[in-house]
């Protein structure tokens, strides 16, 4: 069973289709545009942190179904901190190549 299929379980449950209403029931409006001080009704729910980082399936199904980790956000924020989100993977895999390469250079040319 890989994490793909337990994660599409998850996500066609009953159980998240509950919990992503009381979500949206508690917090109406996309959280980020309300950041913004603009006011948007919010359709979807967000995972702070990305179920797919978790490395086994209960700790998918945590991340999952924990209210804390939840966020209302209207569809354009939605993919747009998910757009964001891989972005920012590349720029940090690329900021720790950088950092390793000139501790490089300061121990063997300066
Ligand atoms: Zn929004
Ligand atoms: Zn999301």
């Amino acid at each position: 069973m890989s994490r793909d299929y337990n994660y599409k379980k998850m996500i066609n449950s009953t159980a998240w289709r509950k919990i992503r209403r009381r979500k949206l029931e508690q917090s109406p409006l996309c959280e980020i545009c309300k950041q913004n001080g603009v006011i948007t009704a919010a359709t979807e729910v967000h995972h702070v942190m990305p179920c797919e980082t978790a490395k086994t399936v209960t700790d998918m199904r945590r991340l999952m179904f924990d209210m804390d980790n939840l966020q209302s956000l209207c569809h354009n924020c939605h993919s747009l901190i998910h757009t964001e989100m891989k972005s920012h993977s590349r720029v940090k895999v690329k900021e720790n190549a950088n950092r390793s390469l000139s501790r490089f250079k300061e121990r063997f040319i300066l």
